[in-house]
Parts: structure tokens; sequence; C-alpha cells
């Protein structure tokens, strides 16, 4: 139990699980090279998609047993209609304290105000280079303005925003230096996330060559200077600071996995299946569990038993796919 009487949802190594990251679409608007093929993927059938009365009743459980925060993520969350109106009773949810979005950007500036209005003010914006060529050639779009303009809008607008940047070689690295400058005079966080393996092929992705460490080399032969800054212990990310700069470095060790030890995070993917680790696999298909009539002390009892076998870190987790590994499994489907 936690203060409030609440029951915290625990997991069998003893982290507590507040965090949902929620993907409410496997479509998406652009293919970038990291996420998913040119063709795309098989998205699924609409009927296969949770509802949004499904989502809204999941999260209402799960906040119900201590999960605090829920991230919105996709697919691009904003290619799905009434989205607004989703999160609209989302933020309404009693016991939830943050409801965030990572996002392409490409839709998003039409709504800023209206999530302003709903209190949403975490906004990731996923966005690998600054240069519009780079851009299209990693999305295969020609949305580089767009994405540009929201950025500069969401700061206008004081939203708390964090620029995601996947490195890959041979396509983004000499971005590198020009997306870390934009931290010195905008207030934002740009996060390096390692590449993995997630990009909706019939292949492994490659040994990965811009390791966080790698990167933070990189940044450091322009800026020797940058140094570690305040890390919440929950966070994915490492951060860094240009002395004097407004806003900060973020390095995402998501292939080399440095952060499992405090994971506080489950994710439901946009087909309702459940997992407790992003290298793990499903373990739980929830979509069933609300349309076979379960009750919501049937559906947390499972959610339970999934998060009492939970692996301790990404490698123990991936060696439960072998065997059955989803090698052309894509992030949009994941979520992130
Ligand atoms: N469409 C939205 C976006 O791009 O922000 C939300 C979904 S996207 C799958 C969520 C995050 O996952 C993005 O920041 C994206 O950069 C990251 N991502 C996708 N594929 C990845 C991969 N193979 N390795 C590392 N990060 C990846
Ligand atoms: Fe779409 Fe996001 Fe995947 Fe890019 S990373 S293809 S924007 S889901």
């Amino acid at each position: 139990m936690s203060m409030n009487g609440k029951e915290q949802l625990i997991d069998n190594h003893g982290r507590e699980i507040s965090y949902l990251r929620l993907s409410v679409t496997d479509r998406c608007n652009l293919r970038c090279s990291y996420c998913m093929p040119e063709e795309g993927i098989n998205f699924v059938k609409r009927n296969l998609l949770l509802s949004f009365e499904e989502m809204l009743r999941i999260s209402r459980i799960l906040a119900a047993h201590g999960v605090k925060k829920i991230r919105i993520t996709g697919g691009e969350p904003f290619v799905r209609t009434d989205i607004m109106d989703f999160l609209k009773d989302l933020v309404a949810i009693e016991g939830l304290e943050k409801v965030s979005i990572t996002t392409n950007g490409v839709l998003l500036k039409k709504y800023l105000a209206e999530l302003k209005n709903l209190g949403i003010q975490d906004i990731n914006l996923s966005m690998d280079t600054f240069n519009p060529e780079t851009f299209k050639k990693i999305t295969l779009r020609n949305d580089f303005e767009k994405v540009r303009d929201t950025l500069f809008a969401l700061i206008d607008n004081d939203f708390n925003v964090k620029v995601n940047a996947v490195i890959m070689e041979g396509l983004n690295e000499q971005d590198i230096i020009p997306l870390t400058r934009l931290s010195i005079n905008l207030p934002v966080k740009i996060r390096f996330i390692e590449e993995m393996p997630f990009n909706g092929q019939y292949r492994k992705a490659s040994k990965l060559n811009w390791t966080s460490a790698k990167i933070l080399d990189e940044i450091r032969t322009v800026f020797p200077s940058i140094e570690k800054f305040h890390t919440l212990k929950t966070s994915t990310s490492e951060n860094y600071k240009i002395p004097g700069a407004k806003g900060l470095v973020g390095l995402i060790a998501a292939y080399t996995r440095t952060f499992c030890g405090s994971c506080n995070r489950i994710r439901i993917n946009a087909t309702g299946n459940l997992r407790t680790c992003l290298y793990g696999p499903e373990v739980l298909d929830i979509r069933e569990l609300l349309r076979s009539g379960s009750s919501d002390q049937e559906i947390i009892k499972e959610i339970k038993k999934s998060i009492n076998s939970r692996a301790l870190d990404g490698f123990e987790a991936e060696k439960l796919n072998i065997g059955h590994e989803k090698v052309n499994e894509s992030m949009s489907n994941i979520g992130g």
C-alpha cells in the first residue's frame, strides 16, 4: 500500500511501476528508417486496435494501482482522429499526475492551445536532424519545415520540450554537433538515442556504432567543457550541460541498456499487448481480457502476475525472446 491507501504495483525486483507508455496507433505519416521500412509495416486491422474507451478503462485501472504518469506514443499519435477527445478524458482520470506525448510533430502545431488547456506540458519531439535534406533521407517525407515550426511553437508556448534524435552511422552523425548547439540558446533537452534493432525489417540491425559514449566523445571534441547535470534515478537519459546553456543534452543508452535497474515503466501497444520490458516479449493480451468481459479485478490480477515475473534487465528480457524473435518488429508497434 502507498501513503494514500492506494495499492501500488511493485515488480518482483522491488521496483515501483508508476509509468505507462501507451501506444494509441501503429500507423504513421513518416517512414523513419530506424523504425519502419518504406512500404510501411503490416498495419493491423482497425478493429484489432484498442478503442479509446478501452484505453481509458485500462488507464483508470492502472491509475487506481499507482500509475501516475502516462506517455502517449505510437506510431504517430496525431494521425488518430479524435485524439484530443481521448486526451481530454485521459487527463481527467483520478490519480494520474501527468500525461505526456511523444510525437514526430508534423500534425501537432494546430493542437498546441488545446493541449495547454488540458494541462499537457511535456512533449517529446522526434527530430534526428536540423537539415531538411537529411530529414527527407531519414523520414522519406518532406515535412522538415512543419516539424521545425512545431519545435519553435512549442518553445514559444512554454512547453517542456525534449528533442529525440536517433544517431545512425552514415545518415546523421554529422548532426550531433548542430543538434547539441541547439541546447545552448533554446530551453530544450536534446536527447541522443542509441539505435535499437526495431526497424520493422526482416533483418537484425547491424552492430551499434554510435553508442552514447561515442556520441559524448564527439560532443566533447567541440564542447570540451560540457559537464554532467543532475539526472533523476528513473530517467533513461544521462544529462549533460554546456556551461551557460539554456538547455540540456541527454544521452539514452537504449541499446547498451544501462538504466534498467530503476525501470518504473510498462508498455501497452496499440493492439493491447502488455510488455514489461522493451526488449522482452509481449506478456499479456489485455485486449482479449477487455473484450471477453473480464472485471477490473480480473484484469489487474493478470497484470500483477506479469509484473511479478518481470525480467531484471533488458538482457534477461531479450533471452525470453529466443526462439520467437520478432526480428521484423517495428518501434511504431512497440511505441518506443
Ligand atoms: N511517432 C512518434 C515519434 O516519432 O516521436 C512516436 C512513436 S516513436 C516509435 C517513439 C520514439 O521511438 C521516437 O523518439 C523514435 O525516435 C524512437 N525510435 C523509433 N525507432 C527506434 C529505434 N530503432 N531505435 C531507437 N529509437 C527508436
Ligand atoms: Fe513514425 Fe515515430 Fe516511427 Fe518515425 S519513429 S516512423 S515518426 S512512429
